[in-house]
């Protein structure tokens, strides 16, 4: 089963469509939410289902590539090798027909390993047991010390979800299809007698199901990551493990796949190991060495760095294969004579790579220097960066760019462009912390412009305060810095100072909405414990309002405030004038006890306003 697409597909995207006709993915990377097609033919990986469907490049049955000179053509086979991992520089990906499956219902589980060798021959008989598994993911016990450690969810201060604990152990998480749970369940007791390994508790497989695409969480802790990222064969895994823990010093966590028919038909391990650090910091140079020791560790153990890219590509040839490499190289030369496409990458001589190759000669001495650096792991915000409040500065530089949030949000989906989404945002705040950009009132706008839905708050992979960050900013910027909103925001403000409503409808006219026949029972001056409060949308704009009508009729007993209500306030709220928006709820509050109540029945906004935010 195949299906064909276009390059620019998102895999989430590809698979909700795919799902309508009973289909799904046979493998996808984790950055699944915001990755494309051509991103992972071209960058070459394996993922989700690699276990079984091995790495994506296996997955690829043809693709339409575009060349500089114009031509396009269908490449597939052996072809393919000249495209994949090729980073963009051997031509453009248009199309591509893609393996798929059946989509079937998952049975998940989750087994702790004391140690990296138990973790290494529990694989293994898994694969000699030919145990039905679709995919396996793991996670080193530092990565479940840092996930316990790491921030959650939260909602106006809140967390919104429930801290699942993990044993400090070697997490293996395991999806399986459901019709084969009889040959699972079967076989496996087997399996895990012969090591020390343990079922966990049933919730957290489903937690490390659900979260698999949030690896970044722990990114939180840092408030940057030092990436490296190696192969290695599955009869390496405990020694490569337990060398990393013995030569770096520093809380290394790792994550890994596992790919059943690797290379030559070999099981294969894919090691993503992060360690928290702060790039702000002048040592972080120094742990930035360590992904040297990684890679030669990993390179003592018969296997190489995951990608070339601009770093690594003098390693090209161990990388993709001196046979690979060499008609890779020949073929970029026929289509690309001129070397437009990516240059410097993959088969490029740049002057990254060759700093990183000698860097690599001197290893020993510089990892001495990456182990001497004192690594803190936990939010620790500090002071105001550059006037950016210090828990605005951290998540700043918590951000992945992993792009999670970018299409989800509001304000992206009406302005088109990425500098106004959260990735944009945030991104720009580095550069203004880091005195490359200023402000100007098209920054502070695109500040102000977000509707607050949150929609981003839900996606991103790092769990990081995205709309909270966006509001304490509008304080900052406008109520403190006194810059000024945009113009709506102004004409509200100065409607709301001078006649109580951002309508700019005058305060006498406050109360003309309230049916007539109804004003002796409800209207203002009655003293009741219950007011309505109606607020100015409904007051001046939308002002059929029934639930006067509804509450008359239930035989509540209210009052209605009149000309004595003033705006709910909100929109001062967002427009970052916090003066005002205290101003107008004391007003507020003060007509409520004026009245005699102690209950207030609100329109929506307010009730938003009144639960949520006080
Ligand atoms: C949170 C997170 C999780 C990840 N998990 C995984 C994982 O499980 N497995 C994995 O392998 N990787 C993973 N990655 C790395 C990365 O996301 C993947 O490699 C992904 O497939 C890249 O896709 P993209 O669409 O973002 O491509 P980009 O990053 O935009 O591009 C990748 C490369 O392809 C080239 N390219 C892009 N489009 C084209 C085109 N149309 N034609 C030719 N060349 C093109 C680019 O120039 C670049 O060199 C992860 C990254 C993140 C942030
Ligand atoms: S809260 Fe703001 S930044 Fe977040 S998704 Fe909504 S509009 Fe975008
Ligand atoms: S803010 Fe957006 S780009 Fe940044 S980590 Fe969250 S989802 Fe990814």
């Amino acid at each position: 089963m195949t299906v064909r697409v276009q390059a620019g597909m998102v895999w989430e995207k590809l698979d909700k469509q795919i799902k309508k006709q009973g289909l799904t993915l046979r493998t996808y990377p984790t950055s699944y939410p915001a990755s494309t097609v051509d991103g992972w033919l071209d960058q070459g990986g394996a993922g989700i289902g690699s276990y079984e469907a091995g790495w994506f490049r296996d997955n690829v049955i043809s693709a339409r590539i575009l060349f500089p000179d114009g031509s396009a053509k269908e490449m597939k086979g052996k072809d393919l090798d000249l495209i994949s991992e090729a980073e963009g520089t051997t031509g453009l990906v248009t199309e591509a027909t893609v393996k798929v499956m059946k989509d079937e219902e998952l049975e998940l589980i989750s087994i702790g390993c004391p140690n990296a060798h138990d973790l290494q021959k529990l694989i293994q008989r898994i694969n000699d047991n030919d145990l039905p598994v679709w995919s396996l993911i793991l996670i080193n016990p530092k990565m479940a010390e840092l996930k316990n450690k790491a921030p959650m969810l939260e909602h106006y201060g809140h967390p919104v979800e429930e801290r699942i604990l993990l044993p400090a152990a070697y997490i293996m998480t395991i999806a399986y299809r459901k019709k084969n749970k009889k040959d699972f369940d079967s076989k496996l007791p087997s399996i895990l007698k012969l090591c020390e390994a343990k079922i966990l508790s049933d919730k957290i497989a489903p937690h490390e199901w659900e979260h698999r695409f949030k690896l970044m969480v722990v990114k939180r802790l840092g408030p940057s990551l030092i990436p490296a990222e190696v192969v290695i064969p599955l009869s390496s895994l405990g020694d490569v493990m337990m060398e990393i823990e013995r030569k770096v010093d520093q809380p290394i966590v790792k994550e890994g796949v596992v790919i059943r028919r690797g290379a030559g038909g070999k099981p294969e391990v894919v090691i993503l190991g992060f360690i928290p650090s702060d790039q702000r910091k002048f040592s972080y140079n120094f742990v930035f060495s360590l992904v040297l020791t990684i890679m030669k560790i990993a390179r003592k153990h018969g296997r190489r760095p995951y990608a070339t890219g601009l770093y690594f590509a003098k390693r090209a040839k161990e990388i993709l294969g001196v046979e690979r490499a060499k008609r890779m190289k020949t073929f970029k030369k026929q289509v690309d004579p001129k070397g437009i496409l990516n240059p410097g990458k993959v088969l490029g001589e740049g002057f990254m790579s060759t700093v990183l190759t000698v860097a690599g000669v001197f290893e020993p001495m510089i990892r001495f220097f990456g182990n001497y650096v004192i690594t803190q792991a936990g939010e620790r915000p500090g002071k105001p960066v550059n006037g950016i409040p210090a828990d605005v500065a951290w998540p700043a530089y918590s951000c992945s760019q992993c792009g999670y949030c970018i299409e989800e949000c509001d304000q992206f989906y009406g302005l088109g462009c990425e500098s106004q989404s959260p990735h944009g945002k945030w991104y720009w705040l580095r550069e203004y912390m880091e005195g490359r950009e200023k402000w100007n009132q098209f920054m502070v706008d695109t500040m102000l412009v977000c509707t607050t839905c949150e929609l981003c708050n839900l996606r991103c992979s790092a769990a990081l305060p995205i709309e909270p960050s966006w509001m304490k900013l509008r304080g900052k910027l406008i109520n403190e810095d006194k810059r000024m909103a945009f113009p709506p925001f102004e004409i509200m403000a100065a409607a709301l100072h001078a006649e109580g409503d951002i309508w700019t409808g005058y305060r006498k006219n406050h109360a003309d909405w309230f049916p007539k026949d109804l004003i002796k029972k409800h209207g203002p001056g009655h003293k009741s414990k219950n007011v309505y409060f109606a607020g100015c949308t409904a007051s001046y704009i939308e002002n059929d309002i029934g639930t006067v009508r509804i509450l008359d009729k239930a035989g509540v007993d209210f009052t209605f405030l009149g000309e004595k209500e003033s705006c709910c306030a909100t929109p001062m709220l967002v427009a970052g004038k916090w003066e005002l928006f205290e101003q107008t709820m004391r007003k507020n509050i003060k007509a409520v006890k004026d009245a005699g109540a102690d209950t207030v029945r609100l329109c929506h906004n307010s009730n938003l306003l009144l639960y949520e935010i006080f």
